[in-house]
């Protein structure tokens, strides 16, 4: 099957000439597409079933519009529906604490957590006027640790200098604490990566956090792995608790299925998009687009 949602919906409601309401014939020729496309995008099925069952809920029955053909107006449903699982717009990093404020970045090795956690400074630092320090809690890499220097001079932005031999909470510890001393309105960690969800991971983030109270927990996963990201969202929400996304690779042929997946699993917004490897390649997250990407 080929085209867009758009166009199939279109293509399959095209036969209904009469006018007056929806029946749940067309609707369920219509969610038949409607599921297609969302497990084509990669959105996880215990997803597809609840949005299905909302799109059916107000599409059963729905006065067709005088000005819309009946896919349109399925279209529209569909559309709204998208928007509301993926929340609301202009979701901020919050900052209402006592100074410094800790923002915990967690994630899997690769999904672009050190890259983000420079964007992230660099944005806190020119938009929002705020000084940020950055530490890396990467005890087994030193590479990442070097990495987060190198961003944070390109940057302009402070990281803490390293000091072989800590643990990662006695880092965070010495970083929040050199935040205060130094005046520093945000302290921003990024915790270590790892391959998989091991347990250690969890547990050594899980330390982290009870010594350092952040006040954002962000997960950094990137798009284009799909369910895999789904996944990795509900182990650290469950293990850690987090308080918003990270979604990176957003400018990858990813279909938007793990943006939706995330955000219906864990309830928790998404606040930030990455878009590119160069550091000023961060956007709010806007859910009308990705429900375009998802509908075509
Ligand atoms: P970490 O292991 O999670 O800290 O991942 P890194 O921050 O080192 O990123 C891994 C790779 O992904 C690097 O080559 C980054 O430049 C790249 N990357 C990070 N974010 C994005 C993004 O939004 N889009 C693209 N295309 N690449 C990204």
């Amino acid at each position: 099957m080929f085209g867009t949602l758009s166009e199939r919906l279109s293509g399959i409601l095209s036969g209904l000439t009469r006018r007056g309401s929806l029946t749940e014939e067309d609707v369920n020729a219509a969610l038949r597409e409607v599921r297609r496309a969302l497990l084509e995008a990669d959105v996880a099925l215990e997803v597809v079933r609840s949005f299905t069952d909302k799109v059916r809920e107000r599409a059963v029955g729905a006065e067709v519009l005088k000005s819309v053909t009946p896919g349109q107006q399925v279209i529209k449903i569909v559309n709204d529906v998208l928007i509301d699982t993926l929340g609301g717009e202009g979701e901020v990093i919050g900052f209402d604490a006592v100074p410094p404020v800790p923002i915990l970045m967690v994630g899997l090795q690769g999904s672009g957590k050190t890259t983000s956690t420079a964007k992230i400074a660099k944005r806190l630092t020119e938009r929002n006027k705020k000084k940020v320090l950055m530490a890396s809690l990467d005890t087994r890499r030193p590479a990442a640790m070097e990495q987060l220097a190198i961003l944070g001079t390109q940057v302009g932005v402070q990281t803490l200098p390293i000091v072989a031999g800590q643990s990662a909470v006695q880092i965070a510890r010495r970083a929040v604490e050199a935040a205060r001393l130094g005046g520093y309105d945000v302290v921003m960690l990024d915790t270590a990566g790892r391959v998989t969800l091991d347990d250690t991971l969890m547990e050594e983030v899980a330390q982290v956090k009870a010594a350092t109270s952040p006040h954002e927990v962000l997960l950094v996963a990137d798009a284009l792995t799909g369910q895999d990201a789904v996944n990795t969202a509900r182990a650290f929400d469950a293990r850690v608790g987090l308080t918003g996304i990270v979604l990176t690779r957003m400018d990858g042929d990813s279909r938007g299925g793990a943006a939706l997946s995330m955000r219906a699993v864990t309830g928790k917004p998404i606040k930030l998009v990455g878009t590119g490897e160069k550091v000023d390649e961060l956007d709010d997250f806007h859910p009308s687009r990705v429900a375009n990407r998802i509908l075509g």
